[in-house]
């Protein structure tokens, strides 16, 4: 059975970091919608063209579109094991589309993470953020008294600040953020594979939490999933359990 997980939190909380990380060690796909659109834009094709604008005032990419990226990449051979979304979906409309396709996969229960990060703290790490511009890491940030790095630590490409993190769009992102997106928390707080980690922490805490929190709630997901299995094919025996 895959294990599927969203890693929600607002720009700045480590999703993305943490969601490579989780993939990786998991043999998950990751899937960033916004290193696809940035893939996009490089490459001059027409989504990129539609999403370049609205990307750089930090306002979000239509509806449509994002879920038409992630149906299509979902689909792919090597999305079956699972998948880790970061910044997918970031309105209700995604989010409702999300629960079909995993519905058709069938493959694994939905597990939801909401990384908590104050928002002073999201403004001051978007500001002094860097990436790499050839794989799109994050520049891993220097020890006390160490100069930061001049390129990446994984590759070697050049570190480049993101347009869309000077001091004026951060603040956009988060409003839209805000507006958007909190409500998703709203959406699936209910759920029981619904968990909250601090982001405010060191990586490696942030990351022992998240692989504590993402087993339990599969397995609490998988459980569901199998009373579910039973309900369907005998209603009498899941009303005596
Ligand atoms: P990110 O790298 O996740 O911070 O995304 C950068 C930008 O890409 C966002 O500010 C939006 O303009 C756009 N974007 C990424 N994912 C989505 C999405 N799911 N829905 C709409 N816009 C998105």
């Amino acid at each position: 059975m895959g294990l599927n997980v969203i890693m929600m939190g607002p720009p700045g909380a480590g999703k993305g970091t943490q969601a490579g990380r989780f993939a990786r060690e998991r043999g998950l796909l990751k899937i960033s919608t916004g290193d696809i659109l940035r893939a996009a834009i490089k490459a001059d094709s027409p989504v990129g063209l539609r999403a370049k604008t609205l990307m750089h005032r930090g306002e979000l990419v239509d509806d449509a579109t994002m879920i038409d990226i992630v149906r299509e990449r979902l689909l792919q051979p090597d999305a079956q094991p699972g998948f880790v979304l970061d910044g997918f979906p970031r309105t209700v409309v995604q989010a409702e589309a999300l629960d079909r396709i995993v519905a058709e996969r069938n493959n694994g229960p939905l597990v939801v993470v909401d990384v908590r990060v104050p928002e002073k703290e999201l403004v001051r790490r978007l500001a002094s953020r860097l990436i790499c511009s050839k794989c799109g890491a994050n520049a891993e940030l220097p020890k006390a008294g160490e100069p930061a790095a001049a390129r990446c630590a994984r590759c070697g490409g050049e570190l480049v600040q993101r347009v869309d993190d000077n001091e004026q769009v951060v603040l956009e992102r988060l409003k839209v953020y805000e507006r958007e997106t909190k409500p998703l928390v709203e959406f699936y707080r209910d759920r029981p594979t619904f968990r909250i980690v601090n982001g405010a922490q060191g990586l490696e805490r942030v990351a022992h939490e998240l692989d504590t929190v993402i087993d339990d709630a599969a397995l609490v997901g998988a459980k569901e999933a199998a009373a579910e299995a039973v309900k369907a094919v005998s209603p009498e025996k899941a009303a005596r359990a």
